[in-house]
């Protein structure tokens, strides 16, 4: 049988401390729970696996969080056990996971990639000890270079570093700093995100009080125009709005997002997505154990963790392919792909808007028609650009 290709996220909802900006879901007092986790997450994969009936392969897998890397290297592998038994990994198959730098070490590492493990993504955020305070981190960035070193000397080849921008406090130049440190760590990955304050947590009780000054858009305009320069003279690809990457590099899972793949969420509170149906998983990590004690059948891709779906409409699928292949820069909107999966042209369902993007020098064609781009004036106001496709 030709087996499809599907990505699977996994969601590790523990964390040792809470970032002052974090609003993710994720539990710092829930530790003891993570072996019934591992359990619930193999459960899952189980389920999930059965009525998949052997119809896909894992082309890319990604444990987010939380922390993945707090999880024990024997967890990590009957995961990755149950997985393989379910969803046949094929031979380049990309396996991603999160960790937070003060959490592994040679030992850990090395168990890990016996695992099925090839690429680590370092939550790093900032290489200034101030920005790292003011984040809520716990770690220095001295602990970011050991922790990436360290996975070199264990044969990871393959790794990003996260950092963020609009920090209150930061300056152009601590940035500049920040963006020198992780390219001297000779990362083949960057994340670059713009810090949002979000209501119930810390900063943003910060903000309210007066305690720091809200974030300063223009500053952070000319941050983000200051790492396109630097890292675009450090060779590197901008290839997402917010992700930049040496020569074949590039994350293949998130790139299954924008590319509007298939894609599995396993977890509490994970999302997924396949088939034109979106859902979630319950968001408790207590109820998510419960919910796979008790399990029942369930048609593909839902397991008794399921707490909601919706199928989107051709519109809103047309509108969300849109939404996500903008935000790849050097691959924008296949016009042939488009066609092939909607039955439709990205002219006929989208003429007058493309036209009017276009004439406004914020999207642009490529090669004929072949594919529909944001410009770089566009890349500045994408998420206005985007809406008028939603
Ligand atoms: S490590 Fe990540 S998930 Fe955990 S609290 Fe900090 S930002 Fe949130």
């Amino acid at each position: 049988m030709n087996q499809q290709p599907l990505s699977l996220y996994l969601h590790i909802p523990f964390c040792q401390y809470r970032c002052s900006y974090c609003d993710f879901n994720t539990y710092t007092s829930l530790g003891d729970l993570k072996a019934l986790y591992a359990d619930a997450l193999c459960q899952e994969i189980q389920q999930v696996g059965r009525s998949a009936a052997n119809r896909y392969h894992a082309e890319t897998i990604f444990f987010g969080g939380g922390t993945p890397s707090l999880m024990s290297a024997t967890q990590i592998r009957s995961i990755m056990e149950t997985i393989q038994a379910h969803f046949p990994l094929s031979p380049q198959a990309e396996v991603t996971m999160e960790c937070n730098p003060e959490t592994i070490n040679q030992d850990y590492l090395r168990k890990i990639r016996t695992t099925g493990i090839n690429r680590l993504s370092f939550g790093a955020q900032s290489a200034v000890g101030t920005e790292l305070q003011t984040l809520g981190r716990e770690h220095s960035f001295q602990t970011v270079e050991t922790a990436v070193n360290t996975a070199k000397q264990v044969g990871f080849t393959n790794y990003s570093i996260d950092l963020i921008y609009g920090v209150p406090g930061q300056t152009l130049e601590s940035w500049h700093q920040s963006l020198t440190a992780a390219l001297n760590l000779d990362t083949p990955h960057l994340s670059l995100y713009c810090l949002t304050i979000e209501p119930g947590t810390p900063m943003h009780r910060w903000l309210h009080n007066g305690q720091i000054k809200p974030p300063d858009e223009d500053l952070a305009a000319d941050q983000y125009e200051l790492a396109c320069t630097l890292l675009g003279d450090a060779n590197f690809i901008h290839y997402e709005i917010s992700n930049w990457c040496q020569p074949d590099r590039p994350s293949e899972h998130n790139l299954a997002y924008w590319r509007s793949r298939d894609y599995l969420g396993l977890g509490a509170g994970a999302h997924g997505h396949v088939a034109g149906t979106r859902y979630h998983v319950v968001k408790q990590p207590r109820s998510y154990i419960k919910r796979m004690n008790q399990e029942q059948a369930t048609p593909f891709p839902f397991t008794s963790a399921v707490a909601g779906n919706e199928s989107l409409t051709p519109d809103e699928q047309m509108g969300e392919t849109m939404m996500m292949g903008l935000r790849l820069l050097q691959e924008g909107v296949q016009a042939s792909l488009f066609e092939q999966r909607f039955g439709r042209s990205l002219t006929d369902v989208y003429g007058p808007t493309i036209d009017e993007l276009t004439s406004w020098g914020l999207l642009t064609w490529h090669n004929h028609g072949e594919s529909l781009r944001l410009t770089e004036n566009g890349r500045f106001i994408s998420n206005q650009v985007f809406h008028r496709f939603l």
